[in-house]
């Protein structure tokens, strides 16, 4: 039976390839995926029928357009912008818009993928979508920023809604992206409908913990490893890759959980601060200036800013990388080995290369993928969404409890999944199996 299944599912992958030529981070997703469904096949090749499979890999919806806007100096240009609407059987679907020249349909296919199974592991009613543009908001004034923005909302308006899909930030889109996104959609639909986009300001609809939501619930989930590993974040050496919204907010639960994380990066380069990263002074350069992160040392001249380089070479117990996919490569994962490191769980998403996790794997350190590790940002968009359905607005203290228990649910999931199917401590297949399961059951029960 069992070679028939990894026959079976290698035959699925395939297809996926041909289907969607030149899209190698989907392919990545959708193998890493594929790799824990064997065993649930073995078990219940009923997940096989009315090709449920085939389904799952195909997007409800993609939709793409063009985004011309005018520059400062009355220039026009034009972007391309994406929404893929994935799956929506647990609910409407929901995820990030991101902006970054990186960004075309196979990345946002990656990610939307990824986003139904790490949707359908907070238990709250989801479904996975995910979009974005190509567009480069590097040395973009306020100005520009916001009529992008609102180009690019005055076409998706017409596709989403508080029942069909709610977008949220990603990489390249922040509190002030949601602001102008948000006030178009308001102009053009003339209704107040706060459900329809999550990370909103608080003054307006938004959710307390939000921003911190990803960051803090990663940290959370690495809590959760370590004290399934017989220790505790206390006094933890943690390296965390980036210096956007989830690294920061990693590295301050981190903090107050009692670790010391003490690096950090950007796309030019990393800081390393032996004392503990001053959070306060990263803060400063990141949301108040929108600088770089060399200006660290400006401040700080005790810490060591190294241009290039990985910063994965800064030996540590904890890694948490929170930057981009791939940025975690098999060289990088060789040299955290080397150095001790025992606990990896991925903020960002798919951070790590598959060749990079064969190594941590096979060198026995706990990993959490991202649909585990970096759920708490969704899932605190989901309670906005909760808060934004019943006209009501919940305390910081309480909502970051909800989110607590919630990273410390997905990680008994994920746990208690891998033992049922044979594999205790993967984390990978726990996660997988976990997510694919709900979904696979509400797409069973729904019908063709
Ligand atoms: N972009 C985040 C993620 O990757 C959050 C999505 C959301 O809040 O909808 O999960």
């Amino acid at each position: 039976v069992s070679g028939h299944v990894r026959e079976r599912v290698d035959k699925y992958f395939e297809e996926v390839v041909r289907r969607n030529a030149g899209e190698p981070e989907f392919h990545q997703a959708v193998a890493e995926v594929f790799e824990s469904l064997t065993v649930v096949l073995e078990r219940h090749p009923n997940y096989a029928d009315g090709a449920l499979i085939e389904r799952l890999c195909e997007p409800e919806r993609q939709i793409i357009f063009r985004v011309p806007w005018t520059d400062d100096n009355g220039n026009v240009h034009v972007n391309r912008g994406f929404r893929v609407q994935y799956n929506s059987v647990l609910g409407p679907y929901k995820g990030g818009l991101r902006f970054h020249p990186s960004v075309n349909l196979g990345i946002v296919k990656f990610l939307g993928f990824e986003q139904i199974f790490k949707n359908a592991l907070t238990g709250l009613p989801i479904g996975g979508g995910k979009g974005g543009s190509d567009f480069d908001p590097k040395g973009r004034s306020d100005a520009e920023i916001m009529r992008f923005c609102q180009s690019f909302m005055t076409e998706l308006h017409r596709h989403i809604g508080e029942y069909t899909d709610v977008p949220a930030g990603d990489i390249g889109v922040g509190g002030r992206e949601i602001g102008y996104l948000f006030g178009q959609y308001k102009r053009l639909t003339n209704s107040y409908e706060s459900g329809v986009l999550t990370g909103k300001g608080l003054t307006w609809g938004g959710s307390q913990v939000r921003k911190e939501a990803t960051g803090y619930g990663a940290a959370y989930f690495v809590a959760e490893m370590l004290k399934t590993a017989g220790t505790s974040m206390d006094g933890k050496r943690v390296v965390v890759s980036g210096s956007g919204n989830v690294a920061i907010y990693a590295i301050e639960k981190v903090h107050q959980l009692g670790g010391t994380v003490v690096a950090c990066s950007d796309s030019a380069g990393y800081i390393v601060d032996e004392r503990g990263i001053d959070l306060e002074l990263l803060k400063e350069i990141k949301e108040v200036r929108r600088g770089r992160i060399c200006d660290y040392v400006d401040t700080v001249p005790s810490a060591k800013y190294v241009a290039g380089g990985s910063i994965w070479d800064v030996p540590c117990e904890v890694a948490i990388p929170s930057a981009t996919q791939n940025e975690l490569d098999e060289k990088g994962a060789l040299t955290l080995v080397e150095n001790g490191v025992r606990v990896v769980a991925e903020g960002a998403n798919m951070p790590t290369t598959p060749e990079a996790l064969r190594v941590l794997r096979s060198a026995g350190v706990a990993f959490a993928p991202g649909k585990a590790a970096n759920a708490g940002g969704v899932a605190t968009s989901a309670l906005e969404m909760q808060q934004n359905a019943s006209r009501d607005s919940w305390h910081f203290d309480y909502t970051d409890e909800r989110l607590s228990k919630i990273m410390s649910d997905i990680h008994g999931r994920c746990v208690a999944t891998a033992e049922e199917y044979g594999k205790p401590g993967d984390y990978v297949l726990g996660a997988n199996i976990g997510g694919f399961v709900k979904v696979a059951d509400a797409m069973l029960g729904m019908g063709v």
